[in-house]
């Protein structure tokens, strides 16, 4: 299916250059992320609209952060014949008034004049998901990956490393041929990006075992350890990824937490001493 990239005009700290968002034009036209609001990315959606004699029918979000979901509001002002659709977030969607309704996991939308399914990939966001043009081999990924950059996965916004490299996982059995994101340039090599991606979370992982096993015990402590020259401003980030990462290793029972403090859990006794082996 086509998909015409339109600029969200939300250059960033935390955005990059700012967002893609991507319009399917079609017998149901569908916008994918709604951007900021920001008055020159509906004008640029209406300019594309008019051109093919389209109206917008749908808006889907790939999740409920700021830059991709909290113009959806301005859009429904602006088209109040659209229909809104994210994955629900009962705790941020009402951040961001829509008239909301509910994707699910494995859900074929229709989008221009094909087939979309939505696919939940929880990481980044509790509620992300990605779209799957099957016909066309290419995944509409959101923040599921970002060419020349890693994604972030805040701890304290619902991010988790596990459900992160099982996104990986799912996505890399889908084998897409493409993928559109919402920041950074189109993937053209997915695979080799998700392999990428899958090794950068163990060598972090790696760190903060290592990290610990220095007896670094506190998130201010490892990260002095893993990231020693950052700067000041952004310690609070990387404080964010290595309590991420400090989760998975708690929910492998690899680590115990006491208070703000974290230890290595010890190997589990050789067979030979064990019970087992009498
Ligand atoms: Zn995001």
């Amino acid at each position: 299916m086509e998909a015409i990239e339109i600029f969200a005009h939300n250059p960033g700290p935390m955005t990059g250059a700012g967002n893609h968002t991507y319009l399917i034009p079609g017998r149901r036209t569908v916008l994918i992320d709604a951007g900021t609001g920001d008055p020159r990315h509906l004008d640029a959606v209406d300019r594309e609209l008019s051109a093919r004699g389209r109206r917008l029918d749908a808006v889907l979000v790939t999740h409920a952060h700021g830059d991709h979901a909290s113009g959806a509001g301005a859009l429904a002002a602006r088209w109040p014949e659209a229909a809104f659709f994210k994955y629900p977030s009962p705790a941020r969607d009402g951040k961001y008034p829509a008239p909301w309704q509910p994707l699910a996991d494995g859900d074929r939308v229709r989008a221009g004049d094909g087939l979309l399914t939505v696919v939940h990939t929880p990481g980044h966001a509790p509620d992300h998901v990605a779209f799957w043009d099957e016909a066309a081999a290419t995944l509409f990924c959101g923040d599921l990956a970002v060419l020349g950059s890693t994604v972030v996965i805040l701890w304290s916004h619902g991010g988790s490393v596990t459900q992160y490299l099982a996104s990986l996982e799912r996505v890399l059995a889908l084998a897409p041929q493409r993928m559109l994101p919402a920041h950074g340039p189109v993937i053209e090599d997915p695979r080799a990006l998700l392999l990428a991606y899958r090794a950068h979370r163990q060598a972090r992982e790696d760190q903060v075992l290592d990290a610990l096993a220095r007896g670094c015990g506190t998130i201010p402590e490892m990260v002095a350890v893993i990231y020693p020259d950052l700067q000041e401003a952004l310690r609070p980030m990387a404080g964010e990824s290595v309590h991420a990462h400090l989760v998975k290793l708690l929910d492998e029972g690899r680590v115990a937490q006491d208070g703000e403090r974290f230890a290595p859990v010890r190997d589990p006794l050789p067979r030979s001493l064990s019970g087992e082996a009498r």
